[in-house]
């Protein structure tokens, strides 16, 4: 029952001999963008609502160096992707740009070619290591995009804009992943801090980092090991259902709504739309409390906001699963847990758990011991968006 993470330099030399097998020279060049845990502000942020993620110690790393010509030649070491894990294409032109296709996992990074904000890109080969999991929640995609991207930037350089980087990796899993995304996981992936959540309006797309150190505080990462297959159709499905209220309710979107704006409207509602409004219009409202919760150091009112979360999750939003509410009720279960709930899209996954450092044995125990599956664990601090390393 380990829950230690592997150190980023680890990654590194692991991507570095994966390189050197695979293309016979050695890379130039290493860079590393963050997985994300989002600690509160679920189904939120397409919503142009708060969210409050921080970037992980687990990040995706990629190496590699520039090559003469056009080619594009990436391999990853991942043992998960059921496909090859090598592909190579010649680099997008004005009249034909690089489209989505075979094998899927390199759509991630065609698409961030594709959307990459400045020209000419040289040719290169790249090495690909990642500790995030793969469609844990934890953004394994976005981390992906903005490891890429960051990469690019080596090869040739952008305006250094922060916020359009995260966006270009948004567009490129709207275009070549073909799922709708929001800008969370780009952009704390881009925009974490050491030491601080990231409490990001998606609205005006402001970003405030929250300090987040408490050497008596510790921050638990489950992973449920399952992945419902609904998860892909019904993200889409919650987005219209959110549209389609904001549109009852006359808003732009959820985040112009009240609460009493919605029990005004709720007769000409059907009850589903109804509750998944109640749930974006509440957890909006929940995040901001639990912001200001994080600066007064309240853990007790954090937790307590973490389990309204969940629970409105589960049953206005109905994106849990058996696995992460016995998972969550597991935790909730020992002295010392602050608060816990799902975390990411839902169906799956991961959930994050505050707590008393000097419990998390305790809780690791009594959650393997109550949940019915096999769980994993990390134990995480608020890490560094993305950055170049040195090899
Ligand atoms: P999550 O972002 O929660 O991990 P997603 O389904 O959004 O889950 O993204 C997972 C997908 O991203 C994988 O199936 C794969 O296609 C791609 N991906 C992520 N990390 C890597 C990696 N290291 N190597 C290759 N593909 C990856
Ligand atoms: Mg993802």
């Amino acid at each position: 029952m380990t829950s230690s993470v592997t150190p980023v330099k680890h990654l590194v030399a692991e991507a570095r001999t994966f390189y050197n097998e695979t293309f016979g020279n050695d890379p130039e060049i290493a860079v590393c963008a963050p997985g994300r845990v989002n600690l509160i502000g679920e189904h939120t942020d397409y919503n142009q609502g708060f969210v409050l993620p921080m970037a992980l110690p687990l990040v995706t790393v990629v190496v590699g160096r520039q090559i003469s010509g056009n080619k594009v030649s990436i391999v990853s070491a991942s043992e998960a992707l059921e496909e090859s894990n090598r592909v190579d294409f010649d680099l997008p032109t004005s009249t034909t740009p690089l489209l989505p296709g075979k094998p899927r996992w390199a759509n991630y990074v065609k698409g961030v070619i594709q959307h990459y904000r400045a020209h000419p890109l040289p040719g290169f080969q790249a090495a690909i290591c990642s500790s995030v999991p793969l469609g844990g929640g934890l953004s394994s995609s976005a981390s992906l995009e903005v490891a890429v991207y960051t990469f690019l930037q080596q090869l040739c350089p952008d305006d250094g804009d922060d916020k359009a980087k995260a966006m270009a990796c948004q567009k490129a899993e709207h275009t070549h992943a073909g799922v709708p995304c929001g800008i969370m996981d780009q952009y704390v992936s881009v925009l974490g801090k050491e030491a601080h959540a990231l409490l990001i309006d998606c609205r005006s797309l402001e970003a405030e980092p929250v300090p987040l150190v408490d050497p008596g505080l510790v921050i638990l990462i489950t992973n449920s090991n399952v992945r419902h297959s609904l998860t892909g159709s019904e993200y889409p499905t919650r987005r219209k259902q959110c549209e389609e209220a904001a549109q009852l309710l006359g808003k732009s979107s959820l985040r112009d709504a009240t609460r009493e704006d919605l029990e005004a409207a709720k007769d000409g509602m059907d009850n589903v739309t109804y509750r998944r409004a109640r749930h974006v219009i509440e957890e909006i409202r929940r995040t901001s409390q639990a912001a200001e919760a994080l600066r007064q150091q309240n853990y007790k009112e954090f937790g307590r906001l973490m389990v309204e979360s969940h629970n409105s999750l589960r049953d206005d939003y109905e994106v849990s699963c058996k696995e992460l509410d016995e998972l969550v009720n597991a935790a909730m279960e020992v002295r010392g847990v602050y608060g816990s709930r799902m975390t990411g899209g839902g169906f799956g996954g991961c959930t994050v758990t505050l707590l008393q450092a000097d419990v998390v044995e305790q809780v690791k125990q009594h959650i393997m011991e109550k949940y019915n599956g096999s769980p994993s664990f990390y134990i995480t601090t608020p890490s560094e968006g993305a950055r170049v390393l040195s090899l």
